[in-house]
């Protein structure tokens, strides 16, 4: 009988069950089934890249899955029959990108998973109307490269662009630095090919700068996490590149005055691409590599970058140089050279890593509040780590309110790992207690299910789970995710 068939993960209790799956087989005769489904794809049921589709970049959590098959379709008409397949047969079906969400989202319990990697064309870019068609499977860095050599900019920046997909960005609206001024991914899509249960390719908007035909699924499907339907290609809105950009940062001796800074650049209507923020304890990971002047041992950090022409960049970075000069450590820093905000930016792409090699591993959440709760967030996290016997730390991105709050671990002992999951699972209550969310881009995935209805109370949760029910009736699509999953 079909062992494909039967597999549904459980949502993630917590303390996290490490084993997020049951075993999963497929015999022979599937397999050759799913092959005969993806001519121009191909399907791999054991080695090293079936291994690589049981995880996410929680893998470093020993977050791990497990599945019979890894298909990659190579058309839209692939995936749907794959789509269709899996509700012929009753089989879970886990949709993957480039496999760097933080949350395991693309994390499968049993079933297939089908990686969109295949779909990889930019189908059409017109610079004179700004805008792009594109697959799921083009990597970000790759929709960033031909926007800029056609003089323009798709904003949305994510970390891991090099491997991440635009599927994936799509499924979790995921944010970066630049969301602050630019919004998130989903500010930037127009339209979405999309395959629905149980096998069905449709279009939702398209390269329309406005759309209000129906209800809005366009925004239901972005940040859906595979759960609603599988995105094949998407229209994308670019802008023309700003002719240049200068960066401010300023260092201060406490999350009070840093926090202060951040909240005066937004009170004097300034209007920086990006707002970052840096904790004493990120800091001092990472700041033995700043790229530039820094005072001994600061506590707190801010990075605004200004852009726009020329004019506006120049008179933007003195009002913000001046603004957050108001209680600073010393001078603010500011850069408007291309190679110093290179070094700069290089810098900020390793923060994450810098903080994670302070003791070996690191489990980091997303959390989000309102701007004003930002230090309470901060100092928040810090007790919690405190209470825990774990140092703590966060940077984010300060001018959204979006925290990456870290509780730093010895990866190899596993009540340490155990505790950072109970404090992380604590900074989602702080979220909630400050008004705000449990997730601002990273997503639920399946590490945080057990907090949706926290989050949203029992009337939103069941209209979602109806939402739920509506795309997919099967309960097939990435179960176990995005929600608790429902009663079948
Ligand atoms: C170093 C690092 C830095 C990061 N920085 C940021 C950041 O700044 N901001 C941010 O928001 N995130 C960040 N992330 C998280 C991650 O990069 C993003 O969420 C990314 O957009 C995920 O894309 P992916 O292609 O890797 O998706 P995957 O990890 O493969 O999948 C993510 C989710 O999307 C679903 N999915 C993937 N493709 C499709 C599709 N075609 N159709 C339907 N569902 C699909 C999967 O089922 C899963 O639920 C970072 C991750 C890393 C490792």
């Amino acid at each position: 009988m079909l062992r494909l068939t039967s597999i549904h993960p459980r949502p993630m209790p917590r303390p996290i069950d490490r084993t997020a799956s049951r075993p999963a087989g497929a015999d022979g005769a599937e397999i050759g089934e799913l092959k005969a489904l993806v001519p121009l794809g191909e399907v791999v049921s054991e080695g090293p890249r079936l291994r690589a589709a049981k995880q996410d970049a929680t893998g470093s959590r020993g977050i791990r899955g497990e599945t019979a098959a890894l298909v990659l379709p190579g058309s839209k008409e692939e995936v749907a029959a794959v789509l269709a397949w899996c509700y012929e047969h009753d089989t879970p079906l886990f949709t993957r990108g480039g496999g760097t969400g933080l949350a395991g989202g693309a994390v499968p319990g049993g079933g297939i998973v089908m990686s969109l990697e295949g779909l990889h064309s930019i189908r059409a870019i017109d610079p004179g109307l700004w805008r792009m068609e594109a697959e799921a499977g083009v990597r970000t860095s790759r929709i960033q490269r031909v926007a800029r050599e056609n003089g323009l900019v798709f904003p949305p920046d994510p970390g891991a662009g090099e491997q991440s997909t635009l599927g994936g960005n799509i499924a979790t609206n995921a944010g970066g630095p630049h969301a602050f001024r630019y919004g998130v991914t989903g500010s930037w899509v127009t339209g979405l090919e999309v395959v629905l249960p149980p096998g069905e390719v449709v279009t939702i908007g398209g390269p329309v700068r406005k759309d209000v035909a129906g209800y809005d699924l366009l925004h239901l499907l972005i940040g859906s996490e595979g759960t609603l339907g599988v995105i094949t290609a998407a229209w994308l809105r670019l802008v023309p590149a700003p002719e240049t950009q200068a960066i401010v940062v300023g260092f201060y001796d406490g999350i009070e005055h840093g926090c202060a800074a951040v909240e005066a650049v937004m009170a004097n209507g300034l209007q920086p691409a990006v707002l970052e923020f840096f904790d004493a304890g990120a800091l001092a990971a990472s700041v033995g590599s700043f790229p530039f002047q820094a005072p001994d041992e600061p506590a707190f950090a801010v990075i605004a970058e200004a852009d726009g022409s020329a004019a506006e960049v120049a008179a933007n970075a003195a009002e913000l140089a001046s603004v957050m000069s108001e209680g600073s450590l010393g001078e603010v820093l500011e850069l408007s050279g291309r190679s110093d905000a290179r070094e700069l930016w290089s810098w900020r792409d390793g923060v994450s890593i810098a903080v994670t090699a302070q003791r070996g591993g690191k489990v980091s959440e997303d959390i989000v509040v309102p701007v004003d709760r930002l230090a309470e967030a901060i100092h928040g996290t810090l007790e919690i780590g405190e209470r825990h016997g774990l140092p703590a730390c966060s940077w984010g991105h300060a001018g959204d309110g979006n925290i990456h709050a870290s509780f730093l671990i010895d990866a190899a002992d596993a009540d340490e790992l155990e505790r950072a999951e109970t404090a992380a699972g604590e900074t989602f209550r702080l979220a909630i207690d400050l008004g705000g969310s449990i997730s601002g881009e990273h997503g639920i995935g399946m590490l945080k299910t057990d907090w949706v209805e926290p989050a949203l109370g029992p009337k939103v949760l069941s209209v979602q789970e109806q939402i739920k029910r509506t795309f997919d009736p099967k309960l097939l699509l990435n179960p176990g995710k995005k929600i608790p999953e429902p009663e079948p």
